[in-house]
């Protein structure tokens, strides 16, 4: 694997037709057609120049109206065949640097930073998270777990008059190393991971600068667990000693206009701090908190606890039903209930808490960047319901929230999710099973045309 340089490529487009550089090759495709349209209608223009301009005009209202629909339908036609084909490059070869505009010194076999975001590729996967990480010291006189809670900037140039183009939180958040220089600087990229209260405001932007290299330490990770936290499917993947153990349903942060702070920063970070207990907030309670980005946890999904009340009195259903979509402020809220696998934010923090190797395990976060698709899953996957008045279908048969008279449940498959009786069942908030087909085909349209974990640039500039 090597840190690629097609950014520099599509560059010249960008410059050209002003288009984000990420644009799929299907666009180009068309810009070319648009292009060579143009130049035989110029062609024709020279051949009715002497019939005058108007009929020109007229003619090229038909050309056009013609040309779309046509277009409309092949386009329509390719997507339909296979999602990928329209899209460049690979969704599988995109990495989270996918946005560079320069490779490091040397190719890096290994870092976080120049692996594809594709978990079909475990061992890969596998080595990134078992990679040592560099990371930060925010402020040289604060012990690590108070580093952690403080930040430091990127600057443009090698020189603290430049400008300050990002956020970087102590300890625990990575960088991808470009250069080491003689002049006591680093040329570093990273995403911003600006807070509300930060020095500079650039939320989750992917930048590339500068930074002092006496700041900069690279240091081993947990050898046995590995997390990876992907945005664009919104779930958490538990790797544990070299394979996937198991997959929870997450959410991540969910940014609006009055708080662009919320988008949950991607990278590479160090799950640092196991708090007891929970972050209350009123009678808002997230249990099993992780720390990993300053004010940042990864923690179970918010529940609501009566005043006086007890833990066993939760009520998750005002946030569990999101979980799979964007919904907190910029934490990631993980699943309660226990999947197929055994597992939940319960058990996670326990293993994570009390694991063999001391060093502090990996968790990545994968941003959705336009391009991206998610599998749509496969007709036969098991789901379940209660025919005897059931009102959801399940991802087990024996689901933890059913009475247990009702016990094992029915099973029937995804396919016939839209059939009856299963069309009118709702999903399990508790055992989070696939949603319906509708909802992947409409995300992965969504991320044919655009990034949403990009905060608009309005954001930055007022
Ligand atoms: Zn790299
Ligand atoms: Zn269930």
């Amino acid at each position: 694997m090597k840190c690629k340089g097609f950014l520099t490529r599509l560059f010249i487009y960008d410059m050209i037709f002003g288009f984000p550089i990420r644009e799929r090759r299907e666009e180009m495709r068309r810009i070319i057609a648009a292009l060579l349209t143009v130049a035989i209608l110029f062609s024709a223009a020279f051949v009715l120049a002497e019939d005058g301009e108007e009929e020109l005009l007229v003619e090229e209202e038909i050309l056009l109206d013609e040309a779309e629909p046509e277009q409309a339908t092949a386009e329509k036609e390719v997507r339909e065949e296979n999602v990928h084909t329209s899209v460049w490059p690979e969704p599988s070869d995109i990495t989270p640097a996918y946005r560079s505009t320069e490779a490091p010194e040397e190719a890096h076999e290994n870092c976080f930073w120049c692996t594809p975001m594709n978990l079909d590729d475990e061992e890969a996967v596998w080595v990134m998270l078992t990679a040592p990480i560099t990371v930060v010291q925010a402020n040289e006189k604060a012990k690590p777990l108070d580093d952690q809670m403080k930040q430091t900037v990127l600057y443009e140039e090698p020189d603290k008059k430049s400008q300050k183009i990002g956020m970087i939180t102590g300890q625990s958040q990575g960088v991808h190393v470009l250069e080491t220089r003689d002049d006591g600087w680093s040329k570093v990229e990273t995403y911003s991971t600006s807070f509300h209260d930060s020095k500079v405001k650039n939320w989750n932007g992917f930048v590339t600068g500068y930074i002092e290299t006496e700041k900069l330490m690279t240091v081993e990770v947990n050898q046995n667990y590995g997390i990876i936290i992907d945005k664009l499917t919104q779930q958490l993947y538990l790797f544990k000693d070299g394979h996937l153990e198991t997959t929870l349903m997450v959410s991540t942060g969910l940014y609006n206009r009055r708080q662009p702070y919320n988008e949950t920063r991607s990278g590479e970070y160090l799950l640092i701090y196991y708090q007891k207990g929970d972050l209350p907030d009123g009678t808002m309670h997230c249990y099993n908190p992780i720390r990993f980005n300053a004010g940042d946890y990864l923690h179970e999904v918010p529940c609501v606890v009566p005043a006086g009340g007890k833990r066993k009195d939760a009520d998750y259903k005002l946030y569990e039903p999101k979980l799979g979509t964007r919904a907190s402020h910029g934490c990631i809220r993980v699943q309660r209930g226990l999947n197929a696998d055994g597992y939940n934010m319960n058990t996670l923090f326990g293993l994570l808490k009390n694991r063999e190797d001391q060093r502090y395990p990996k968790m990545v976060i994968w941003e959705d960047y336009q391009g991206r698709q998610v599998k749509i899953p496969e007709d036969d996957t098991p789901l379940y319901y209660n025919p005897r008045g059931g009102s959801y279908y399940h991802a087990l048969a024996n689901c933890n929230d059913v009475k247990s008279t009702y016990l094992p449940l029915t099973a029937f498959t995804y396919g016939e999710l839209e059939e009856k009786p299963y069309s009118k069942l709702k999903r399990c908030p508790y055992c989070q099973p696939l949603r319906r087909k509708t909802f992947y085909e409409e995300l992965n349209q969504k991320h044919l045309e655009s990034s949403p974990g990009e905060v608009m640039s309005y954001h930055k500039k007022k």
